[in-house]
């Protein structure tokens, strides 16, 4: 019964090294970036590597795009299954590569699996509008329920409750929507989560019970029930009782229990659209990422060492470190290594990512393009000296990748050249000074707005800024060393 998903294996960071010394492409990158990468190579499956050349980099075996694994050939199958699981939509497979895995074309390839799943096809026939909810969203998760039952579906009811502030959803499947079977399952919910301060119902003759009204009492819950005839104001459920209904139809004849729980994992842990800074649900209920199968193919020293806020004290007192904080936009000094030999190179900060790491745009002679460096690895810049950010060199397309500006030019994952944005002039279309927009790195208020792919850019473009290419340097290739202090998810 459980034979095909326990049939599945997730693919792993040794899979992916494994099979990356199979793949021709990633070995001929390889060799490309040990002998400095200077000449566009003819093989047309290497152009959109030698693009991201920058932003490429060597790490155990495996070829990795900033901190994106690079997914060889043979398991991007595998890879799109996995992101497929629970039948999630395009945008949401996507946002969970971007913080994971890469390979040329992945974005063109998502969708196209999307299309081909016949099962969400068949859903998409039926799509339901429910007006928005009027409530406003509480400032703290689990604050204000939505329940709402869904059903019966293959002999089953399914109880709905959702935290307004997080989206967080638990569904019960039932074999009745009595009084009793309602408040034995939200009571499951308080022993887990807590007392919520109010849960929102419809009219149901199980919310209308004197049994419901006592236990609410009994655990000073204030039940609003929505106007009748007005069910949407009880919206948060009953859009979601709808995305239910739709998922479970996509799992065609699968247990419904199991096909609970995956599409339950899958929307959990997904960066959600309409929660603050696209968190997840699980992120804006619990304060953290929770670990998923993807993590198993981050590089096994990217993966989180969970610090102890009372050993790092106890080691700041120690050694005298005090917290060394940097500004969006400032201009730094960061450590790297090249041959063996320290060496401090100027840049920029663009992103905070987490508490002492940061996103540094390099402008350096000896060293350009995105690295992500320990505060401990930054120095500041003197004021006096002029804002080299003018004419950095990151290549274009790979700010725009990784940012997200998807306006006012449109950007592909990668187009194999056939939907190339840049100009096309000269040979090297990188060659070329580039207009981009790099303001909106510089004064967002958060780290993860960068990342925020659902607000029109529009609105954060402020400033053009035109950055010139110079041809790379001489340097060789090697990981970085702050690659130890990459930060997980
Ligand atoms: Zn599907």
């Amino acid at each position: 019964m459980q034979a095909e998903s326990a049939a599945v294996l997730p693919v792993t960071y040794q899979m992916i090294q494994q099979e990356t010394k199979q793949d021709e492409t990633l070995q001929s990158v390889m060799r490309h970036l040990r002998n400095n990468w200077t000449t566009p190579p003819e093989a047309n499956e290497l152009q959109c590597f030698f693009k991201r050349r920058e932003s490429l980099c060597e790490a155990d075996g495996c070829l990795m795009f900033l901190d994106r694994m690079v997914v060889p050939v043979s398991l991007q199958n595998a890879v799109l299954k996995q992101l497929h699981a629970g039948h999630p939509g395009m945008q949401r497979m996507k946002s969970i590569a971007r913080s994971f895995i890469y390979w040329p074309n992945i974005d063109a390839h998502i969708e196209d699996y999307v299309r081909k799943c016949s099962d969400c096809a068949a859903a998409s026939k039926a799509p339901v509008k429910t007006t928005l909810s009027s409530w406003p969203i509480p400032s703290q998760p689990w604050t204000r329920l939505h329940l709402d039952y869904a059903g019966p579906i293959q002999g089953r009811y399914f109880l709905v409750i959702v935290d307004a502030h997080s989206k967080w959803p638990e569904i019960f499947a039932t074999t009745s929507s009595t009084a009793t079977t309602t408040t034995r399952k939200l009571h499951e919910c308080i022993a887990r989560f807590g007392c919520p301060q109010i849960v929102v119902t419809d009219n149901g003759t199980q919310f209308n019970s004197e049994i419901f009204k006592q236990f609410c009492k009994s655990f000073g819950i204030e039940h609003v029930r929505t106007p009748p005839f007005h069910p949407q104001s009880n919206g948060q459920a009953e859009r979601f009782v709808d995305t239910l209904k739709r998922a479970l139809s996509k799992m065609g004849e699968k247990n419904v229990e199991d096909a609970l729980q995956t599409f339950l994992q899958s929307y959990r842990y997904t960066p959600n659209p309409s929660l603050p800074d696209s968190k997840s649900p699980a992120e804006a209920l619990l304060g953290r990422k929770v670990r998923t199968v993807f993590d198993l193919m981050k590089r096994p020293e990217q993966q989180v060492v969970h610090s102890n806020e009372k050993q790092n004290a106890q080691f700041n007192k120690k050694h005298g470190a005090k917290h060394r904080s940097f500004v969006i936009g400032e201009e730094v000094y960061a450590e790297i290594h090249i041959r063996n030999e320290k060496y401090w190179a100027e840049g920029v900060i663009i992103e905070q990512k987490g508490n002492v790491v940061y996103n540094v745009l390099l402008e350096d002679k000896r060293r350009r393009g995105l690295i992500r460096s320990h505060a401990n690895q930054l120095r500041r810049r003197t004021l006096s000296e002029p804002t080299a950010i003018e004419d950095n060199t990151i290549p274009l397309q790979i700010l725009l990748d990784e940012f997200s500006v998807t306006e006012p030019i449109p950007i592909h994952e990668d187009d194999g050249g056939q939907r190339e944005v840049l100009p096309e002039a000269n040979d090297n279309p990188l060659s070329q000074p580039v207009e981009v927009q790099l303001q909106p790195f510089l004064d967002v208020p958060g780290p993860s707005r960068l990342y925020d792919r659902d607000q029109p850019s529009t609105q954060r473009l402020a400033k053009k800024r035109s950055i010139p290419f110079r041809d790379p340097s001489s340097r060789k290739r090697r990981l970085p060393s702050h690659f130890e202090y990459y930060e997980i998810y």
